[in-house]
């Protein structure tokens, strides 16, 4: 099962756009098969859960960070991932930045942009990203963090105008000399990857429902 949409997602994607096989709440032995199956790119969303995995998975298995991240929570992160998607604060970039200072090493981010109608959503609203990116930040931070682009959700609704319209506003906000847009789940990557996504974040139909 996870061998075949593994397969069938390789080959449904069309060129220069990454799938991350959202493996969070799923065993090692899911994330194997996985692997067997040719997928090298997983997206975890727990710090204690990526510490757990990532020692214990092949060493050339590439980890992503797509949950949201508490301040105090950033080293493991930093140690293991080679990108962290959901940076929703200038708190939080500058806490990455401090900690990648501190090892000796330039960490890729992206910006997590809100635009969907659930107040639950973490993110930057895009006037705030604006700002931010005004603000002259990434020019202060760039020894130590490197902004790629850009990550968001859609609206949980059926409506496939108002999901388009969601991944059509975080592509806007992709900031200048920026080449990452990531967005689009198990229910909604067609139309993500029709509105410029480079990467997908596919958890469920990959391997299943999660028990949490
Ligand atoms: C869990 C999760 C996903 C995967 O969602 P599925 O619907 O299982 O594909 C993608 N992105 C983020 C940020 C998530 O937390």
């Amino acid at each position: 099962m996870i061998k075949e949409e593994i397969h069938r997602l390789h080959e449904a994607l069309p060129e220069g756009v990454t799938l991350v096989a959202v493996s969070k709440f799923h065993p090692l032995e899911a994330l194997r098969e996985a692997y067997d199956a040719g997928q090298r790119v997983f997206g975890e969303s727990r710090a204690q859960e990526l510490q757990a995995k990532a020692p214990q998975m092949p060493p050339d298995t590439e980890w992503h960070f797509i949950g949201h991240l508490q301040t105090n929570k950033v080293r493991p992160v930093v140690a293991h991932a080679s990108l962290i998607h959901s940076v929703d604060s200038e708190h939080l970039l500058r806490a990455i930045a401090a900690e990648a200072r501190r090892v000796g090493k330039r960490v890729d981010v992206l910006l997590q942009v809100h635009v969907a109608l659930e107040e639950t959503k973490f993110g930057f609203l895009p006037e705030e990203l604006k700002s931010l990116l005004e603000s002259g930040i990434l020019t202060e931070l760039e020894d130590a963090v490197r902004v790629r682009g850009v990550m968001g959700m859609a609206s949980n609704v059926d409506d496939p105008d108002r999901i388009r319209d969601d991944f059509r506003r975080i592509r806007e906000c992709l900031p200048a000399g920026c080449d990452t847009v990531s967005m689009g789940m198990s229910d909604d990557w067609p139309i993500a990857v029709e509105e410029g996504a480079t990467m997908v974040r596919i958890g469920s139909s990959i391997f299943g429902a999660r028990e949490y």
